[in-house]
């Protein structure tokens, strides 16, 4: 990848953006990363479908339809799918609802918790299909590497891409691997 501008699309599935934000606590790497590639689909460039890209970073786990189908255009479009921290890996915090029944979280959600004011549940066409699970990205998908963390931090991240970019395998040294 090292004669041309590498393209790299990232996502947020079932996350809550702190992988994306510790991507960006790479700092001034951002200028370095800004000279060597282009953003296709992420929140950083707003494009909202992914093109043919060199590495795809997905943060989150699968919940809904939406997440399936942007998951697997993804896998389809990215010659390296890049699995990023505890949610995408292993589900994190969104599939502690696996425990439960699907009816009984949308009930407390939306009908007898806390705070509610109109109880029903959203039944909007428009909205995308809940899975009964939420499943980490393996699970849909080939993954070809996984960054662990909640969030991993910067160094760790920036160690992978610019690994990836080179068109090296990924060495993280034992103190940029973490699993909090
Ligand atoms: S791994 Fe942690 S920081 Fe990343 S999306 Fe999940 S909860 Fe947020």
């Amino acid at each position: 990848m090292a004669n041309r501008k590498v393209k790299i699309a990232t996502t947020s599935l079932a996350g809550c953006f702190g992988c994306h934000m510790s991507f960006l606590d790479i700092d001034e790497r951002l200028l370095d990363l800004a000279g060597i590639a282009d953003f296709d689909r992420s929140p950083l460039s707003d494009i909202k479908s992914c093109g043919t890209c060199d590495i795809g970073i997905v943060e989150g786990g699968v919940c809904n339809s939406e997440n399936v189908k942007v998951l697997r255009e993804f896998r389809k479009n990215c010659g390296i799918l890049v699995a990023i921290g505890a949610c995408a890996i292993n589900g994190g915090i969104p599939a502690l609802r696996n425990r439960y029944d699907l009816g009984d979280c949308l009930e407390e959600a939306f009908i007898t918790g806390m705070g509610v004011t109109d109880p029903r549940v959203p039944g909007d066409p428009e909205l995308p299909l809940l899975l009964d699970k939420v499943h980490p990205i393996h699970e849909v998908v080939r993954v070809d590497y996984s960054i662990p963390g909640c969030p991993p931090s910067a160094d760790t991240i920036w160690t992978v891409l610019s690994d990836l970019i080179e068109g090296n395998e990924p060495v993280l040294a034992y103190e940029l691997i973490r699993y909090d």
